[in-house]
């Protein structure tokens, strides 16, 4: 070990320091790809569909690149590339940790997604929890709480009667049990922001504790956990710039502790032994490892790391402003259009991140992206963005059943059913 290949040395300390603020905008991979047209030309492609996959941060990919080659197992060796792959990882929890804000105490879990941080919440949730979840909310959130009672929430016009309806869902429920209230930061559909803190105060005053789906808002605004004074929070990597299969789930450690592991196997077991009576005694660990059997995702670990450094260097006020100017253009652009209609929950003036779904009267939404993709490159999602109450609310209608989270079909001409949805962020 004290013979290290000089290069690890430019590694090991990689998720300790940030690096120099980079410029904005914040460099990432894939602005110069081209892609074919259905006229027979090419147009540089143009992606509008960070809120579904952003594209990776230069700087990610550099991180990933350099350590690829001394990727080693992690908790798991004495050799030298299990040792740095293990601090690596653990460093990368730690930055996260930093950058959420975490409470001394509080557990970060790296997972696959957002979808599973929150089904692995879902799974630790106490005996008769009850639940309180918005039916505006993607369907990670919406759904994961299987085994509790949940209440779902109308969708609320505007931020304060988000408020009051949690408030008055509270006021009818039993103080001295469990509860959860499951918000989002940012629609995933309409961009617009929630009223997290207000909720969290909610949640609070009736004994309830909550999580935040910061899925769409960690990758555009800070998410500072004690600030907020939220329990937990979920996000994934894929659309924080960090594309390599990682999420996390962060927050208190106690319901987490109390838990059995969400997958049982090496990792999450501190020692196992034959019992006399010839079962086996498992003593699973009370940290994050309970949580993370099996042999983690470094890669996509550091990878969400390497872009909370990256974010947290770049500055969030600049990446929010320059936003702020693409949102303005791109509403300006739309509004010449008089068949355009942009969807939203909370009124046309709502603060919002860099995510507008719209219909064009007179077309089908899926035609109109594929269109938009096959004449002039341009990168959109259509569809129902897996938020099928939310979106059936906004459009007045009642969608035709679609194939998983995707468009229904329909023929052109047709009042469109689903929408379609831009979404940009850091290098656009
Ligand atoms: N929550 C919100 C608000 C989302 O937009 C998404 C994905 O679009 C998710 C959760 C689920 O994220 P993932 O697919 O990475 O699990």
């Amino acid at each position: 070990v004290a013979s290290a290949p000089v290069a690890v040395a430019s590694v090991a300390p990689a998720s300790a320091e940030c690096s120099a603020p980079a410029a904005l905008p914040l460099p990432v991979l894939g602005r110069d790809v081209t892609v074919p047209l259905v006229t027979g030309g090419e147009a540089v492609y143009a992606a509008l569909d960070y809120a579904a996959s952003a594209p990776a941060l230069q700087r990610v990919w550099d991180d990933v690149a350099a350590y690829a080659p001394y990727y080693g197992s992690v908790h798991r060796g004495a050799g030298y590339l299990s040792q740095l792959s293990t601090d690596l990882f653990e460093n990368s929890r730690r930055t996260v940790a930093e950058f959420l804000g975490c409470r001394p105490g509080d557990q970060v879990v790296f997972t696959r997604s957002t979808t599973d941080s929150l089904n692995l919440l879902a799974h630790a949730l106490p005996a008769g929890c009850e639940v309180f979840v918005f039916e505006t909310e993607h369907h990670a959130s919406l759904l994961p709480w299987r085994d509790a009672r949940v209440t779902y929430l109308d969708a609320p016009r505007t931020p304060g009667r988000a408020v009051e309806t949690l408030e008055r869902a509270l006021a009818g429920r039993d103080p001295h049990g469990p509860a959860l209230v499951c918000v989002t930061g940012a629609s995933n559909v309409t961009g617009e922001l929630w009223p997290v803190r207000e909720l969290a105060a909610a949640a609070h005053a009736h004994g309830a504790r909550i999580v935040l789906d910061a899925a769409q808002l960690a990758p555009h605004h800070p998410v500072d956990v004690a600030d907020l004074d939220v329990d937990w929070v979920a996000f994934s990597g894929h659309k924080l710039y960090a594309p390599f299969g990682a999420g996390v789930l962060a927050g208190r450690a106690d319901w987490l502790r109390d838990a059995e592991p969400y997958l049982a196997g090496g990792g999450a077991s501190r020692t196992v032994a034959r019992r006399a009576d010839g079962g086996v005694e498992v003593a699973w660990h009370t940290t994050a490892a309970r949580h993370e059997a099996g042999s983690p995702n470094v890669i996509g670990a550091y990878a969400i790391a390497s872009a909370c450094e990256a974010l947290t260097a770049a500055g969030f006020d600049a990446l929010v402003a320059r936003e702020q100017e693409l949102i303005a253009r791109v509403r300006e652009g739309l509004a010449e259009v008089p068949e355009v209609r942009v969807l939203s929950l909370f009124g046309d003036d709502a603060p919002r991140v860099g995510v507008l779904s719209f219909v064009v009267e007179g077309w089908n939404s899926s035609h109109f992206a594929a269109a938009l993709s096959a004449e002039y490159g341009i990168g959109v999602r259509d569809g129902l963005f897996c938020a099928h109450p939310l979106v059936r609310t906004l459009l007045g209608g009642t969608p035709q059943e679609p194939g998983e989270c995707g468009a229904p079909e329909g023929g052109p001409g047709e009042r469109s059913l689903n929408a379609i949805r831009v979404s940009f962020g850091a290098g656009t």
